[in-house]
């Protein structure tokens, strides 16, 4: 089984995104509760062995190779710098005057993150 994105709503690792990005699981269980509040789904429950993609990294949280002198050396694996957060294209948290924090509805009004 190939590896799917953990963000409702986003497409990266179905067979019908032709869009290649790099994947990222949780890699302890301090980094995993952090993730879990910035991603919150209803349905499921992120764990250690979910995949969540770059689309909701920024881009200087990722680290993409390095520089052997002047030469860019790319990872096959890209990595994720320590503390880095999932905060982008993660659906709408909507709040009015009747939302208290135990009821937040989140709203996914993107197709595709
Ligand atoms: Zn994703």
């Amino acid at each position: 089984m190939g590896k799917t994105c953990f963000v409702f709503g986003c497409k990266s690792g179905y067979r019908s995104s032709s869009d290649k990005q790099s994947m990222f699981k949780a890699r302890n269980a301090a980094e995993l509760s952090k993730w879990r509040i910035a991603i919150p789904r209803k349905d499921l429950k992120l764990t250690l062995k979910h995949y969540v993609c770059g689309k909701h990294f920024e881009e200087g949280d990722i680290v993409r190779g390095r520089f052997i002198g002047s030469d860019w050396y790319p990872y096959i694996n890209p990595s994720l710098v320590n503390d880095a957060l999932p905060t982008l294209h993660l659906g709408e948290l909507v709040f009015n005057c009747h939302t208290n924090v135990k009821n937040i509805q989140l709203i996914h009004t993107f197709i595709c993150c």
